[in-house]
């Protein structure tokens, strides 16, 4: 699996978030091979593009081989902050200095915010019956028992922000993670552009779920885009903005509305 080769000089930039947005696992293939026609005609015309997801770039690895995308994306963006680039022959390859500023700031990060953090766990631990995770590369992390559950937690985490501004989390559904508030999709995607050589009003992204909110954001894209299954908030920041939700799901929505703006 490799790139398409790299324009010489790029128009613009395509940011779609992996799961759900593009991928349904209740599709069959779950990414629509119209989809990537659609792609191959828009990088023909200088148009690069890339995945901006909640995945490790292992799991991201993994998630193009299951769905065999017929090319790489020309960047990924993981665990909605790292950057990586691929090579000719289709290896992964960190972009080292944004993601050593990425760690270093993320490790200074979180010595700073350890008591509000110790509080936010309190809570979590015995207020809810949500569960409290730390592992390997993610310090805190929690894990919902639902949906509305995970809203309240994050109420609690918004009101204990109020006093340590750095406090940024990154929610999918039912699972958080804690994060440097300046580090999300939008501040990684703002970077690719810069690196890009472009501004963001030829910028174009497509989300579906919470994580999502901070690149569909008129400041990082020009085109802002959800599929029908996006989540009910994420399709009401795609309105308040102009943006186009389309009436697909997932990947076709996406294709639905690449049509809708770029039909030829
Ligand atoms: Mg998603």
């Amino acid at each position: 699996m490799k790139p398409l080769p790299y324009p010489e000089a790029p128009v613009g930039i395509l940011s779609f978030d992996f799961d759900g947005t593009l991928h349904d696992p209740e599709a069959d293939p779950a990414v629509g091979a119209v989809f990537f026609e659609k792609i191959m005609k828009l990088r023909e015309l200088g148009w690069i593009w890339g995945i901006n997801t909640g995945r490790s770039q292992l799991q991201m690895k993994q998630g193009f081989m299951e769905v065999r995308f017929p090319f790489l994306p020309d960047f990924l963006v993981a665990r909605e902050r790292e950057l990586y680039t691929p090579s000719e022959f289709g290896n992964w390859y960190p972009v080292e200095d944004w993601n050593r500023q990425v760690e270093r700031d993320h490790k200074r990060f979180f010595r700073k915010v350890k008591k509000p953090l110790q509080r936010i766990r309190e809570y979590v631990v015995s207020e809810t019956q949500a569960e409290w995770v730390e592992q390997e590369g993610d310090p805190a992390g929690v894990v919902a028992s639902t949906e509305a559950e995970m809203a309240k937690i994050c109420e609690r985490i918004d009101a204990e922000a109020l006093h340590s501004p750095l406090l940024g989390y990154l929610r999918n559904t039912i699972y958080l993670r804690f994060s440097h508030k300046d580090y999300h999709k939008g501040s990684a995607l703002a970077e690719v552009t810069k690196r890009t050589g472009i501004t963001a009003a030829e910028v174009l992204v497509a989300g579906d779920g919470h994580n999502d909110l901070d690149m569909l954001q008129c400041c990082y894209a020009n085109w802002i885009i959800c599929p029908s299954n996006a989540h009910v908030d994420v399709q009401q920041a795609v309105k308040d903005q102009g943006g186009y939700i389309a009436k697909e799901r997932a990947s076709l929505g996406v294709l639905e509305a690449l049509e809708h703006f770029f039909p030829e």
